[in-house]
C-alpha cells in the first residue's frame, strides 16, 4: 500500500489516522500539540516533526484540523505541506471548512502540481472509531478515485458530489439540517421532562416513528442527564454554522433556524460550554424552561 499521511490528531483525525494504519497504510502523522498520539505509535505510525516531513513521506495526505485559517496554516505555513511536498502528492481535506475558501487553497495547490480532494465528514467521534464515517467528497473525478482507498479504510459511505468545493457545500447542509434536529430533539425532550412523563420511554416510543433520528438515538441521553460529553464540540458546530450562513448570504437562501442554533451556540461559548459536546443546546432549553438553576 501507498504511504499516507496524516495532519491534525484530535478528535477525529486521531480516530480515522489509527483506521488507516489499521487497513495497512504505511502512515505517518503530525500533530501541532505534541502527546496526543501515543496510541497511533503502538499501531505502528511514525510521528513527524512537521506537515512538510509528513508530506515528504507520503503520496497522500489526509488533513484534518478545526478551521479555515487552520487548514491554510498547514498547507501554506513555513513548514506546511506545500513545503515538503512533490509534484502529484494528494491532499484530502477532511475539515470542516469554507467551501470558497477550499476552491482556493486547491488553486494554490494546482500551481505546485499537488492535487486536491476536499472530503468533510459527517458521523460523530464514534463514525470516526468505527470506520463508518459519511464522507461528501469534492474534486476531479480521477483525483476522487485515487483517494477512495483512503476514505474507505475511514468511512461506508462516500459519495463524490462534484467538483473541488462541492464536499464542503455538502457538508454545509448537513450541519444546517443538524441545527435543526439537535433544536427539535432538546425541545421534545424538555418538553417530555416538563409534562412528567418516562422520558427514556418516550424516546423509545419515538424511536419507531416519524420523529426518529440519529440524534434522538445518540445524543437524547445526554439532554436527559444534563451531561456533554464529547462528542463534538459546541465551537465546532458555531463554527460550521457560521460557514453555512456565509454560503447562504452568497446563493440568497435564508436560514432562520441555522441562525437562532448559531446564536444560542454564541451563548453557550460565552458561558464557558465551548468544549461541550453540541447536545448542549439542550443545556439551553432545559434552563429557559426552569429545569436548571
Ligand atoms: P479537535 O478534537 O478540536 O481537534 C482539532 C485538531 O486540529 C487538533 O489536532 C489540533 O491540534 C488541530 N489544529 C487546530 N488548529 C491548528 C493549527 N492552526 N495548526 C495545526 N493544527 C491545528 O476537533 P475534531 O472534533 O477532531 O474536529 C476536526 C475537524 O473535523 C473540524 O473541522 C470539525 O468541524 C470536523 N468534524 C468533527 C466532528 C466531530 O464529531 N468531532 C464530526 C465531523 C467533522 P492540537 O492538538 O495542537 O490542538
Amino acid at each position: 500500500m501507498n504511504p499516507a499521511g496524516f495532519v491534525g490528531l484530535g478528535t477525529m483525525g486521531g480516530a480515522m489516522a489509527a483506521n488507516l494504519a489499521r487497513a495497512g497504510f504505511p502512515v505517518t502523522a503530525w500533530n501541532r500539540t505534541a502527546g496526543r498520539s501515543s496510541a497511533l505509535v503502538d499501531l505502528g505510525v511514525t510521528l513527524a516533526a512537521s506537515p512538510a516531513e509528513v508530506a515528504a513521506a507520503a503520496d497522500t495526505v489526509v488533513v484534518c484540523v478545526s478551521d479555515t485559517p487552520d487548514v491554510e496554516a498547514v498547507l501554506f505555513g513555513s513548514q506546511g505541506v506545500a513545503a515538503g511536498a512533490r509534484e502529484g502528492l494528494l491532499v484530502i481535506d477532511c475539515s470542516t471548512i469554507s467551501p470558497a475558501a477550499t476552491r482556493q487553497f486547491s488553486g494554490r495547490l494546482a500551481e505546485r502540481r499537488i492535487a486536491f480532494v476536499d472530503a468533510p465528514v459527517s458521523g460523530g467521534s464514534e463514525g470516526a472509531r468505527n470506520a463508518t464515517l459519511t464522507i461528501f467528497a469534492g474534486g476531479e473525478a480521477a483525483d476522487v478515485e485515487r483517494a477512495q482507498p483512503l476514505l474507505r479504510a475511514m468511512g461506508r459511505t462516500i459519495t463524490h458530489v462534484g467538483p473541488v468545493g462541492s464536499g464542503q457545500a455538502v457538508k454545509a447542509v448537513n450541519q444546517v439540517i443538524l441545527a435543526g434536529t439537535y433544536l427539535g430533539v432538546a425541545e421534545g425532550i424538555v418538553l417530555a421532562m416538563k409534562a412528567g412523563l418516562d422520558v427514556e420511554q418516550v424516546v423509545e416510543a419515538l424511536g419507531g416513528g416519524a420523529a426518529q433520528s440519529w440524534v434522538l438515538a445518540n445524543r437524547s441521553g445526554r439532554m436527559i442527564a444534563n451531561e456533554y460529553p464529547l462528542g463534538f464540540k459546541v465551537e465546532l458546530h458555531r463554527k460550521d454554522l457560521g460557514i453555512a450562513l456565509e454560503l447562504a448570504r452568497e446563493v440568497g437562501a435564508v436560514l432562520p433556524i441555522s441562525a437562532l442554533a448559531a446564536q444560542l451556540e454564541a451563548g453557550l461559548v460565552g458561558r464557558g460550554h465551548a468544549e461541550e459536546d453540541m447536545s448542549a443546546l439542550a443545556r439551553t432549553i432545559r434552563e429557559l424552561s426552569g429545569l436548571d438553576g
